[in-house]
């Protein structure tokens, strides 16, 4: 029986998938509350899409349940389970016209065809892309195909939508317009959505909630400003914040907040363990200010690059921490390769991401 107020959440219970002895993903729990856009986002091979294609029932699980809708449908074919797929590929049909790859579901499904590409008509309305249903999808741009990919995905009104990376085909700028897009479909809809992304800036953007993916299990799952401010270990905050880890020391605590020293300079970070001693701690680019080096400068510095962006510079820094990435936002003041620099640690930006061996 379906739990209407549990329609739309999805669960996985320790599920394993192997590919002959190889395992595609290890162990995985984690669920996610109806009405919500979900990304999965890891570096390519953790395991994203197998878990995306497990939920479709495109992939047969090992060990372990999955529930949609508090319904257990580990067991379900694809067909039996109230989801729909968009793919990187947009999959759409050549020889039908836009309305009719839209409208093929719900034809498969034996609804009388006028309703059908009624329904359509709607969906592609949703999209903005009614004035071209009668198109051919080679007659479309990369983005007003994927449009009419997700369209053809929103008409069947699934419990839980899912896309597979569907932004990678095309150009930055038409990313950050369908990405946008999506993300307002997503809220307006009130739909469960789960994404696949390998791209941390489009999985800050879009998301309630981050599933962050490492070698097929769950690094941390949290709420983009909880995965980026607070990295559970090294893994997530290299791959989210392209941090740099440095090594550290707790002198103490008082279980919300450390004192720490980094090569001689003092700072305090957010910190709900009790221990003290070695730590390993991800800095983030932004975290690290420059100023020209004198004596009362702790931690000093060269330049080996010096990038300039135009919005920001970005400096490679050799220093006794070890190279270090570092973004400034601040243009007044620029620093020529070769230049000798007073490092700043600031606290926001900075997070002990665990003990050192
Ligand atoms: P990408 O971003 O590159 O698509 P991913 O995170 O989606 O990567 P998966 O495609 O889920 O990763 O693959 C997880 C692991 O399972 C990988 O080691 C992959 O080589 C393996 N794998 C995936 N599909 C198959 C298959 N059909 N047969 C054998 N191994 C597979």
């Amino acid at each position: 029986m379906k739990d209407l107020k549990q329609r739309g959440s999805l669960a996985f219970e320790r599920v394993t998938k192997r590919y002959g002895k190889s395992v595609a993903v290890d162990d995985i729990s984690f669920s996610i509350e109806p009405k919500t856009l979900v990304t999965l986002l890891g570096p390519s091979g953790c395991g994203k899409t197998t878990t995306l294609r497990m939920i479709a029932g495109l992939e047969r699980v090992d060990e372990g349940r999955i529930r949609i809708g508090g319904r257990d449908v580990t067991e379900l074919s694809a067909a039996e389970r109230d989801v729909s797929m968009v793919f990187q590929s947009y999959a759409l049909f050549p020889h039908m016209s836009v309305a009719e790859n839209v409208a093929y579901g719900l034809t498969v499904a034996r609804q009388p065809k006028m309703q059908a590409r009624e329904r359509a008509l709607d969906a592609l309305t949703l999209v903005g892309l009614a004035d071209l249903s009668e198109r051919s999808p080679s007659e479309l741009s990369g983005g007003q195909q994927q449009r009419v990919a997700v369209a053809r995905a929103l008409v069947l009104e699934p419990e839980v939508l899912l896309l597979d990376e569907p932004l990678s085909n095309l150009d930055a700028r038409m990313r950050t317009r369908v990405r946008d897009e999506i993300r307002d479909l997503q809220l307006k809809l009130g739909l469960t959505a789960v994404y696949v992304t390998h791209d941390q800036e489009e999985a800050l953007a879009i998301s309630d909630q981050i599933v962050v993916m490492n070698r097929k299990k769950i690094a941390q799952q949290g709420s983009p400003r909880e995965i980026f401010e607070a990295p559970a270990d090294e893994f997530v905050a290299d791959f989210i914040g392209n941090a740099n880890l440095v090594d550290g020391e707790i002198r103490s605590t008082d279980g919300k907040i450390a004192n720490c020293l980094i090569s001689g300079a003092a700072v305090d970070l957010p910190y709900s363990g009790k221990r003290t001693g070695a730590v390993r701690i991800a800095l983030r680019p932004e975290a690290i200010g420059l100023q020209v080096a004198d004596r009362d400068t702790s931690l000093i510095g060269e330049v080996s690059r010096a990038t300039y962006l135009g919005r920001e510079m970005q400096y490679t820094i050799q220093s006794e921490l070890g190279e270090l990435f570092v973004v400034c936002h601040r243009l007044d003041q620029i620093f020529p390769r070769g230049a000798q620099v007073g490092l700043q640690l600031k606290a926001h930006g900075a997070a002990i991401v665990g003990a050192r061996a």
